[in-house]
């Protein structure tokens, strides 16, 4: 088939998770119907599986009310409220706490919010139609820049072509938009996975998250609304799998074991899921007519529960960037454009990747000198933790050239 000019989109997003749907509807919102935006992802007409809940910082939530989101997702939205981070051997009968924090990134507003996946997705899913995003229920399967350099050419699964003056890849972590580009990613795996269920338990949790270093790594405990938490449980890769598969009474012991009783009987709810960790970061977030969000361009610890955030972080720069240029009469896909994109993201990305790999590396240990060390560091955490910067700075979301839509600003 032939297309004509008039047949190309402005701007067409490989993937509808989080990060692409929200950089969809932050475009059709902000350039209005004389700017084209859609979105291919097989998953758009199935309903969301992801048994996920994110911590959601004061900065992302502020992306998610101006896009015209919240609202949508609030009223099942648990605050943070504080935040107890412990040290200790599993058979240990006492968890010393090591660090506690609580507050608000400003008056009145939490640091952070608990957001099921799952809702939100489909909130996102929504308000995209809602606004006019053209949604494609296919997989990208090829995609390159036309001979003229004017646009990219993109196949679907199905038969469809599409082309667009630029296109993001917002296809997740094994982005195969990203290795159709020859973008190469830098890092490792953990040889860990995250272990992730919904527990309902008989107390209520009063708005605290806990986060208990045992020797395999991090055990989350992330308020939800209705007396339960969602669980993020890392474990080394074989141990993961040895418990995901462990019949539902082995389970539930495994689970009591690590969660305690602290808030009454426990009782692990719907779908349990390991998610394989590792950090990886795009040698480039721009190629020709091309940028990369969220997992696409990186993926970090969930240590800190902020791979999401990160992404929102690139789909206001983006954004903006794209609003900015389109109102001047620019091409959203010209290699200047996307160079602003890059620039405002790759140094932060950088940061954070590192910041959270030191703090895995510091706390996924067996050995006891190691937690001797901690303990005697730990002395300075509740003045200056590395996990307490990362939550405060990012909650806050107010540090060096942020774009509007983190501070709630239209574009
Ligand atoms: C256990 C765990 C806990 C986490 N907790 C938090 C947290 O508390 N806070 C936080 O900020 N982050 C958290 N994260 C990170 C967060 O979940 C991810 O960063 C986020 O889901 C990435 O969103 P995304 O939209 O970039 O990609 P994805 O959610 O992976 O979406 C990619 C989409 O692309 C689609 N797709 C794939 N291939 C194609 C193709 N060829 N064509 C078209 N579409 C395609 C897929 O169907 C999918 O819908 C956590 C991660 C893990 C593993």
């Amino acid at each position: 088939m032939v297309l004509e000019n008039e047949d190309r989109i402005d701007v067409l997003i490989g993937g509808g998770g989080v990060a692409g749907l929200a950089l969809a509807v932050a475009l059709r919102q902000g350039l209005g119907d004389g700017f084209s935006v859609a979105v291919a992802d097989p998953a758009l007409d199935r309903a969301p599986s992801d048994p996920r809940a994110s911590a959601i910082v004061a900065a992302a939530q502020r992306l998610f009310a101006a896009i015209g989101v919240w609202d949508a997702v609030a009223g099942e939205a648990q605050p943070i409220l504080d935040m107890v981070v412990t040290d200790s051997r599993l058979t240990d009968a006492v968890r010393p706490v090591f660090l506690t924090f609580d507050g608000d990134a400003e008056p009145g507003q939490p640091f952070a919010h608990m957001v099921e996946n799952g809702p939100l997705l489909a909130a996102l899913l929504a308000r995209a139609r809602a606004t006019g995003v053209m949604l494609r229920p296919a997989a990208i399967a090829e995609s390159a820049p036309s001979q003229s350099g004017g646009d990219v050419s993109v196949a679907l699964t199905g038969g469809e072509r599409l082309r667009a003056r630029l296109l993001v890849a917002a296809d997740g972590a094994h982005s195969g938009i990203r290795a159709r580009a020859g973008i190469p990613t830098r890092g490792w795996n953990y040889g860990q996975c995250a272990i992730v269920t919904t527990v309902a338990h008989e107390r209520d949790h009063g708005g605290r998250a806990e986060e208990h270093f045992l020797p395999a790594g991090p055990f989350a405990i992330l308020p939800l609304k209705h007396c339960r938490s969602s669980i993020v449980w890392t474990e080394h890769a074989a141990e993961a799998e040895r418990i995901l598969a462990l019949p539902d009474g082995d389970f539930h012991e495994e689970l009591e074991r690590r969660f305690g009783l602290h808030l009454g009987e426990i009782k692990a709810e719907g779908a349990r899921r390991a998610y394989p960790i590792g950090l990886w970061i795009a040698r480039a977030f721009i190629g020709p007519r091309l940028a990369l969000i969220g997992d696409a361009a990186h993926v970090i610890h969930p240590i800190a529960g902020q791979g999401l955030n990160m992404g929102l972080k690139d789909v206001a720069a983006l954004a903006e960037t794209i609003v900015d240029a389109a109102r001047l009469g620019l091409d959203p896909g010209a290699g200047a454009v996307l160079e602003r994109y890059q620039r405002w993201r790759r140094f932060d990305t950088m940061a954070m990747g590192v910041a959270t790999d030191g703090l895995n590396r510091l706390f996924s240990n067996r050995s006891d000198v190691l937690r001797l060390v901690r303990d005697v560091g730990l002395g300075l955490v509740d003045r200056m933790p590395p996990l307490k910067q990362i939550f405060i700075r990012e909650a806050a979301g107010l540090l060096g050239e942020v774009p509007k839509l983190l501070k709630g600003e239209a574009l």
